[in-house]
This record gives structure tokens, sequence and C-alpha cells, in this order.
């Protein structure tokens, strides 16, 4: 919890900080309501969400009289919002794979060295495979991140089939006996329709050389980028099946509302949550944790 408290601390202590005012004098009336229903979309929750949780909280607040604090009916209808679901951390098989999308700068090479560092601190082996081919600084980052966390990395020059980056690492998992694959892949969003040809072909590769695989696809979204991040991963959504969420960046944002938008508009579960550059700033995602820290 203390991380989460940590993570959230700009968005509990600048949007929903006001719900706190607003609820102080314990009394729910229309002047509240609609306050509440402006805050709530100030911090990104989208229209829609926001006004279903304040009917809720509206109908659940007369009907229930063991809420005298409509701020605690409130946390657990938020709560209530998001989903919860674990990233894969049942190994019985060998290698796992993990396959993590998403546009360029959302966090994908933070994440995938993150998750590195997760699993290896769990005694997991992990191979890095940097399948973002299209950028020399994709490669070169996820190189220093595999120094730093002492973790292989497999790569190829700038510019070589990203799928081949990816056979040769599930090659090499499986020579050495190694349990996970991670594979950063690119996000260049103006050529659309290639990337998404492009994380097929991966995907197929995945699916042909480990049967099972990928056991994850995790979506890697900026937090910060509200709803226009979610129009990006609807796009994600029809192209490539995704398992899971990554929100990243929410240190940096003041709204945090963000997460209930994606859990509604999108339907896929928010796994793991991204609160800061380094590689222990990832914590796996905790509904109940994440609503305290907005509102602690
Ligand atoms: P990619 O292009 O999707 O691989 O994105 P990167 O992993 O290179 O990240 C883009 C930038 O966002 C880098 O400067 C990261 O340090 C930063 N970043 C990634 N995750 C987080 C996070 O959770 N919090 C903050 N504050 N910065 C992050």
């Amino acid at each position: 919890f203390e991380k989460f408290k940590n993570g959230l601390s700009k968005a509990r202590n600048t949007i929903f900080k006001n719900i706190k005012t607003i609820f102080s004098g314990k009394v729910l009336d229309d002047d509240v309501l609609e306050e509440l229903e402006e805050i709530l979309i100030m911090s990104d929750m989208g229209v829609e969400v926001s006004h279903e949780i304040l009917e809720e909280l509206k109908s659940r607040y007369k009907a229930d009289n063991s809420y005298n604090d409509p701020l605690l009916l409130l946390r657990d209808i938020l709560v209530e919002n998001l989903q919860k679901d674990e990233v894969v951390n049942d190994f019985q098989q060998k290698p796992y794979v993990i396959l993590i999308v998403g546009v360029n700068g959302s966090g994908k090479t933070t994440t995938a060295a993150k998750l590195a560092k997760m699993y290896s601190s769990q005694g997991k082996e992990v191979v890095l495979a940097a399948a973002d081919t299209f950028r020399a600084a994709a490669i070169e980052q996820l190189k220093e991140w595999g120094n730093r966390l002492n973790t292989t990395v497999i790569a190829h020059q700038k510019g070589s089939d990203a799928a081949a980056v990816v056979y040769d690492a599930i090659t090499h998992a499986k020579s050495r006996g190694k349990d996970i694959v991670l594979i950063d892949t690119a996000g260049r969003l103006h050529t659309k329709s290639n990337l998404m040809d492009e994380l097929k072909k991966i995907r197929r590769v995945v699916e042909r050389e480990v049967p099972g695989a990928p056991h994850e696809t995790l979506l890697v979204l900026d937090g910060t980028t509200g709803q226009n991040g979610i129009s990006q991963a609807k796009a994600f959504k029809e192209a490539i099946d995704i398992t899971g969420i990554v929100v990243t960046k929410l240190d940096g944002t003041a709204k945090g509302g963000i997460a209930f938008a994606i859990n509604h508009e999108l339907n896929i579960p928010i796994k793991l949550v991204g609160f800061g550059e380094k590689e222990d700033d990832l914590q796996i995602f905790d509904p109940q944790s994440y609503c305290n820290a907005l509102l602690g």
C-alpha cells in the first residue's frame, strides 16, 4: 500500500483532495453530487463512468444506511469498478513468454526492465528480446537495462526482422533452460498497419515456438495521456489479443481516474502500474490499494 500511496500522491493531493473537502459536511445533497461529478470527470474518469458512479452512489447512499460517511461508500464503489487479475506468476512451463506492446514513449522498454527485475528477484531467469528493431535507441536502451540488471538481452541490428529477434530469444531461452522471455516491441504509430502486421508476425513465431504462448500480452499505456491513450489502446486491442494493461507514469499525473476509464472502455484488467522510472517502480495492480491511495 505504501508504494501506491507514494506513487499516487500527486493525484491524491490535487484532484482527489477536493472530494474530501466537498464531503466534509457528510451530507450528499445535489450541490455536492454535482461538484463530485465535475471532479470525477476532471480526473480522466470519462463522462460515462463518472455518471454511473454518481448514480450508484446516490441510490446506495439512500438504500444502505450502514454508511454514515459517503466517502467510504464512494471508495467501495470505486473499488468495485476496477477488475482484479494478476499478471502471470505460476510458472509450470519453460519458457514463459510475455509480449509487451504499446505506442512509443508509453514506457514499454522501462516496463520490460522492471518486469525483468521483478521476476529475477523471484529467482527466475529472464531473457529480454529487443524486438523494437525500428529504433536504434530502443535497442541500446534495452541493452543498458540488461547490463544494469545483469539480464541477457537478445538483440539484432537496427532495421532487422523483429520476428527473427524473437525467434533467437526463444531459442536461447530453450537451450539454456531459462524461465521467462520478455519481448519489447516497436510502437511507431504513424505507420499503424505495418506495426500491427509486425506484431502479428511476432505473435505467430511465439505461438509456433512455444505451445500455449504468449502467456501474457501486455499493453502499456501512459497514464498521463487520458482519453487519447484509450483510443490508441483500442487499435491494439483490435489487432491482437491483449491479456492485461500496464498503466505507467501514474506518479506524474494529478488525475488518476484514467484507470477507471481504461477498465470501462477496454474491458481488459489492469495488471500492473508504473510509479516511476526506476526498476523497482512497478507494482502488481490492486484496486483496493489504488482507491485507498487516491482517497486516503
Ligand atoms: P517506450 O518507447 O514505450 O519503450 O518507452 P520508454 O520505456 O522508453 O519510456 C519513455 C519515458 O518514460 C522514459 O523516459 C522513461 O523513463 C519514462 N517512464 C516509463 N515509465 C515511467 C513511470 O512509471 N513513471 C515515470 N515518471 N516515468 C516513466
